[in-house]
């Protein structure tokens, strides 16, 4: 297959409109998931499985146009340490594996998703263990966290991977920029997706995402968001490099609007 783009988490929310919307425009899409609805299935929040999905994507296309890390696991996901599998490094290794192949193709472009989570929490000790691959030390500072109980762990380690995710992005724009591979990352606010559904339904989260202050609407349908993504790896923003964008209604502008 020629020119795909790779998404991880195809088969539900932001994943499955952002292949809807690309495959309209007529892009080959190579989607993966842990569920039957995609091309390829692997569990990402296993080292075994990444390999799987990244060898298998590569066997399809080996000179992919894009790829977006897409898959996540929720704040109230059952096992916190399974999110910074899937959060962080389902994300970190595919992008790290996928830098050489994206660069054969002559517009070669990555989209990593983080969240407006990344604009409100995270623990310093846990993003640098994350961000230097200290993996072991980042699992026993989750410890710790845990003995605050299991929804502050899972809030803790979901807005700390998408900090962590987020400063990837920037700290690699100059090796990524080398490479002529481009690397941006879009962080949502409240998207309509089954996950957005669980936080609401849970009684001890959802004021604190009814809380969000929003500029310009309470949230977005995952196709609004899908198509900055799609942006994003389109030619047309070939001189966007190295930045994250907040597709959140103004939230995170609201929230700390002297940040820019
Ligand atoms: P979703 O739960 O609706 O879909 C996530 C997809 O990822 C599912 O298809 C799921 O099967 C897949 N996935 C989860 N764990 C996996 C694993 N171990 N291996 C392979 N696939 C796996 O979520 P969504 O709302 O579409 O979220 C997409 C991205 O947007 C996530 O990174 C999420 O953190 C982020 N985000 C979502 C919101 C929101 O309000 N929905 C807000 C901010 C950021």
């Amino acid at each position: 297959m020629q020119d795909a783009v790779i998404i991880t988490g195809s088969a539900a929310g932001l994943g499955k409109a952002l292949s809807h919307t690309l495959s309209l425009k007529g892009t080959n899409v190579i989607g993966i998931d842990k569920n039957a609805d995609s091309d390829i299935i692997a569990d990402l929040s296993t080292s075994n499985g990444r390999q799987i999905a990244i060898e298998k994507a590569l066997d399809i296309c080996p000179k992919p146009k894009g790829v977006v890390a897409n898959a996540g696991l929720s704040p109230i996901h059952h096992d916190p340490f399974e999110i910074l599998e899937v959060n962080w490094l389902g994300v970190k290794e595919v992008l790290d594996s996928f830098l050489h192949p994206l660069s054969s193709n002559k517009s070669g472009s990555a989209v990593a998703i983080s969240s407006i989570g990344a604009a409100v929490g995270g623990d310093k000790d846990l993003i640098d263990c994350l961000l230097e691959g200290r993996i072991s030390d980042a699992k026993a500072t989750l410890r710790t966290i845990l003995q605050s109980g299991i929804i502050e762990a899972g809030i803790i380690a979901y807005s700390s991977c998408k900090v962590a995710v987020a400063q990837y992005v920037r700290a690699n724009a100059k090796l990524w920029g080398n490479e002529g591979v481009r690397l941006n990352c879009v962080a949502p606010g409240r998207m309509q997706t089954d996950m957005l559904d669980g936080l609401l339904s849970h009684e001890d989260i959802a004021p604190g995402i009814e809380a969000l202050p929003t500029g310009i609407a309470k949230s977005a349908s995952a196709s609004q968001v899908a198509d900055v993504v799609a942006f994003f790896l389109n030619e047309k923003s070939s001189f966007v490099h190295g930045q994250v964008l907040y597709v959140d209604g103004g939230s995170e502008a609201l929230i700390r609007p002297h940040v820019i």
